[in-house]
């Protein structure tokens, strides 16, 4: 190990690399001097060094080993929270109106209680107006449930029912999911499901994987394009 033959100051920038991997971050916090373009110029020269890097890597693993957490652990993380279906979290479907169900698709109510409110309330209103009752009909029948598709072949809806979106119980959500997960707000319009940025994270993957060939690393941290790509 080369360990030795770093600088204080070297071993110090090595150190504080760790912290955060921003080098030029590094270089200034390590006490270094130089401004702008040339603190980041002798940063990336300083990171480029085989011997400060030798120092990094070294230190990188007995970190794994002290907190157990390694770069697998992490890049097996995004890997899920990209391959995390939000389906899963929440969802939009088309259910059945009213209609859809009914005995000859007339209007179809949810239970027998159901209609008798609706009958008592059609009573009142008539009541409060000095009017005649309209009372519904229960030729429809009973049964109506708001979660089924809609039926093809609905003469009120033609088949669309109508749209509703679904939010799981997040207590209930597999690891992954819940990983993708990233909480919930609460406001006048309704509630908002925040999920964990699925593109970002199989960037990342890829990414770790070396997988953008179309930019060349270049010794310190520099990053060019490559020819094809600017014509
Ligand atoms: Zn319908």
């Amino acid at each position: 190990m080369a360990e030795h033959k770093l600088t204080e100051l070297q071993k110090r920038f090595g150190d504080e690399y760790l912290v955060d991997l921003n080098a030029t971050a590094a270089y200034r916090r390590a006490g270094y001097k130089g401004k702008g373009n040339v603190a980041e110029v002798n940063a990336s020269r300083l990171l480029s060094n085989a011997k400060v890097q030798e120092y990094i890597q070294t230190r990188q693993k007995a970190r794994e080993k002290r907190t157990e957490i390694t770069q697998d652990m992490v890049l097996q993380r995004w890997w899920a929270i990209a391959n995390a279906d939000p389906n899963e979290l929440i969802y939009h479907r088309r259910v059945c109106c009213r209609h859809c169900f009914g005995v000859d698709h007339a209007f179809q109510w949810i239970d027998e209680e159901e209609y008798k409110r609706a009958v008592e309330s059609a009573r009142f209103v008539a009541k409060q107006n000095k009017q005649k009752p309209v009372i519904p009909l229960n030729i429809g029948g009973y049964g109506f449930d708001p979660t089924i598709r809609p039926h093809p072949k609905c003469p009120a809806c033609y088949g669309e029912g109508h749209g509703d979106v679904k939010v799981m119980d997040t207590r209930d959500l597999t690891p992954e999911v819940r990983m993708l997960y990233a909480g919930v707000k609460v406001s006048k319009e309704g509630i908002e499901v925040k999920m964990r940025d699925q593109d970002k994270a199989l960037e990342n993957v890829a990414r770790h994987l070396g997988m953008f060939k179309d930019r060349l690393e270049l010794e310190g941290g520099i990053t060019v394009k490559k020819l094809e790509d600017l014509l």
